[in-house]
């Protein structure tokens, strides 16, 4: 079967890629691959940081490879956090504190408006490919629910009234970003 690793070591992310490729293709982690080093994610943006993570991989172990990264793009804040989400408010990775800083950095904005963005970097032989998945909404004023991480608790994607962290993960992992990105991802694979 053929071989290609996920870049990462979240059992969600790959119990997921799993579920669905799992019969076609073995998706091994970078633990699989006895990669413990940390990765430098040292991108401008969500897609180099992508990009750096699968170039990686293919360098120093010879695998196809695929990778993600993830930004909360909010407007009136120029795109911020964006690719700084996870060290918004520090290198402590802390969500409390990030969501704390959003929520300050909008006090006196009107324009709530923001969206998550994911971006899949893929390198299959010689080639390299990227996909994107966005959801966007607006970020409310109080945290609100306790499911999924990082911002969902700020997030309410549009054509809803819950956030992300009320909506839970079943809804949330039908709908979101990732969700977006990953489809386009298995598509592709699937009709090679
Ligand atoms: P990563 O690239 O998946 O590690 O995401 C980077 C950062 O973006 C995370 O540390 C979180 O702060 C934030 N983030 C990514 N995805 C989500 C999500 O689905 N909900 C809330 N926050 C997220």
């Amino acid at each position: 079967m053929e071989k290609i690793v996920f870049a990462t070591n979240n059992k969600n992310k790959l119990n997921e890629i799993r579920d669905i490729l799992g019969s076609t293709m073995h998706i091994l982690s970078l633990h699989d691959i006895n990669c413990h080093e940390e990765i430098p994610e040292t991108g401008a943006t969500i897609e180099e940081n992508a990009l750096i993570k699968a170039r990686y991989v293919k360098e120093k172990y010879g695998y196809d490879c695929f990778a993600d990264d993830t930004g909360l793009e909010i407007k009136s804040l120029n795109n911020a956090p964006g690719v700084y989400s996870a060290r918004y408010a520090g290198d402590e990775h802390n969500s409390e504190k990030n969501m704390q800083k959003v929520l300050d950095n909008l006090k006196n904005k009107t324009d709530r408006s923001a969206q998550f963005r994911t971006c899949i970097a893929l390198i299959k032989g010689d080639k390299e490919y990227l996909f994107e998945g966005k959801i966007e909404g607006k970020i409310i004023t109080e945290k609100r629910g306790d499911s999924g991480f990082g911002y969902d608790p700020i997030f309410m994607p549009d054509g809803y009234d819950q956030t992300f962290a009320e909506l839970g993960n079943n809804i949330k992992n039908k709908i979101s970003h990732r969700a977006l990105a990953v489809k386009k991802l298995i598509n592709f694979l699937q009709d090679q």
